[in-house]
């Protein structure tokens, strides 16, 4: 059988955000031969960043410079958290692994290293993350000494402002100045698009263009600010040559969604996984059923589709994945109908005041599981043991709050692939020693 025929794996993910494709990747490398079901999630709209934990206690909205540091608070007074059930060095491991293949992939991120960096945000406040794209780099350091710099935007393109960055940053920032310009080849066009932007970079001619109108600009600029628009899969390539054609440092500023990073990203997360051979269905799981130590999950295809796995994880994401809904009754889980920890009223599901720091109790709604990560059923052990539940579906976290979401589904994909591939080596040795 062939490897696109075959209908039997060892592991199906369910679920193709963040988490679902670090769990099919961390799979493949550890030998599992795996499915990736779903099509493509919360990462259309990610900025790029990789958030591992910025903030601790979330009421109190305590900023960390060192995430492990922010961890091991988390693990003394937040014990129930997901991240704080899993080993700093397996965190440690998971992003090294998951950087390490989006670096084979062809995008670059800065070395990992014991401190969260803050970066500029496309309305000019700043956001404390992890893992910083190598495109972006620069304005960290930028943020940091203020040098003489150079915003530059585009007309047209309605979700970055660089005057309002530079006029939020005027009292902090003095030397920053901002200017726009008419993006080559779209000067008739009232609205242009940050997707088309970065692929018109890519083409030698344009960006040659675009870099001989920012020059005469440039002033006594050290350092360069652009909206995050600087190629999509070739980033690498058009960053290097902005920076070769302007001769300074030039960093990119995450702009809203659709968020070129975040497309860029998933990019490299599908090629890294299809390199180490993970099998991808872009459909939705309708059913999934047990026999013995099978997994059977039906496929929403026409015609219908199963797929047989000895492990399963559940990778569905909250409300906006659809791996939990919510009506009068309350909040489910969306394919099994696990149980949901959440408030034991809708009453109680959110704050009086909407933009309360504490965050609302339908935020940590989710599933709760046991020390594997396996979810659990109502009388409190695992649904079956071969299934597994990571990423933003977990209960006990706000990842929003918390600046955790990368490092929630990295992590958790990590442990439970830990878990899966112990179990299946124990089941293996049982079968060879019969
Ligand atoms: C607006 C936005 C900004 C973000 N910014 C950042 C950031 O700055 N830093 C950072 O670290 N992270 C950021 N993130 C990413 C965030 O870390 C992850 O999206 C989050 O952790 C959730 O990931 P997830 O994989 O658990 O869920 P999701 O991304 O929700 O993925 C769940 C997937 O499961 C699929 N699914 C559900 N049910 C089924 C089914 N039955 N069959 C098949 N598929 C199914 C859904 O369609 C969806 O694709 C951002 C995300 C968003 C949305």
């Amino acid at each position: 059988m062939t490897d696109s025929a075959r209908k039997s794996y060892d592991v199906a993910v369910i679920g193709a955000g963040m988490a679902g494709m670090a769990a099919a990747l961390f799979a493949a490398q550890r030998g599992l031969s795996s499915i990736l079901i779903g099509s493509g999630g919360g990462l259309l709209f990610a900025s790029g960043l990789l958030d591992l934990l910025a903030v601790h206690p979330v009421p109190e909205g305590r900023l960390w410079s060192s995430p492990y540091a922010a961890l091991a608070a988390l693990a003394r007074e937040q014990p129930e958290h997901p991240l704080a059930r899993i080993d700093p060095s397996c965190i440690r491991a998971a992003f090294d692994a998951f950087v390490s293949a989006l670096d084979s992939a062809g995008l670059n991120y800065a070395p990992l290293r014991e401190r969260n960096s803050d970066v500029l945000t496309s309305i000019g406040t700043v956001k404390t993350s992890f893992g910083v794209p190598t495109t972006m780099v620069a304005g960290v350091g930028a943020l940091d000494a203020r040098p003489p710099c150079l915003l530059v935007d585009f007309r047209g393109l309605r979700e970055f402002s660089a005057r309002q960055i530079a006029s939020t940053l005027a009292d902090r920032w003095p030397k920053l100045r901002y200017q726009r310009i008419d993006f080559p080849g779209f000067e008739a066009v009232p609205e242009v698009n940050a997707v088309h932007l970065a692929m018109a970079l890519e083409i030698g001619e344009t960006r040659g263009r675009a870099l001989a109108l920012i020059r005469p600009l440039l002033g006594d600029a050290r350092v360069i600010g652009l909206p995050a628009v600087l190629g999509l899969g070739r980033s690498r390539e058009v960053h290097a040559a902005f920076e070769a054609g302007l001769g300074v440092p030039v960093f990119e500023i995450p702009t809203m969604p659709t968020s070129v990073p975040g497309l860029r990203l998933q990019g490299a997360l599908e090629t890294a996984t299809s390199v180490h051979g993970v099998q991808r269905r872009q459909a939705s799981v309708r059913a999934l059923a047990y026999d013995g130590s099978t997994a059977l999950l039906d496929l929403d295809v026409t015609g219908g589709e199963r797929i047989s796995a000895r492990a399963v994880v559940l990778a569905t994401g909250r409300f906006s994945g659809r791996g939990l809904t919510a009506d009068r009754q309350g909040v489910r889980e969306t394919l099994l109908g696990l149980p949901v920890h959440q408030p034991a009223s809708r009453e109680a599901w959110h704050q009086r005041d909407f933009l309360d720091p504490a965050g609302h109790a339908i935020n940590r709604a989710g599933l709760r599981t046991d020390a594997a990560f396996r979810p659990l059923d109502a009388s409190g052990k695992p649904a079956w043991p071969g299934l597994f539940a990571i990423g933003s579906i977990l209960a006990d976290q706000d990842w929003m709050r918390a600046k955790c979401g990368s490092g929630l589904a990295i992590a958790t994909a990590w442990a439970a692939l830990e878990q899966v591939s112990q179990q299946l080596r124990g089941s293996q040795a049982n079968v060879s020693a019969r």
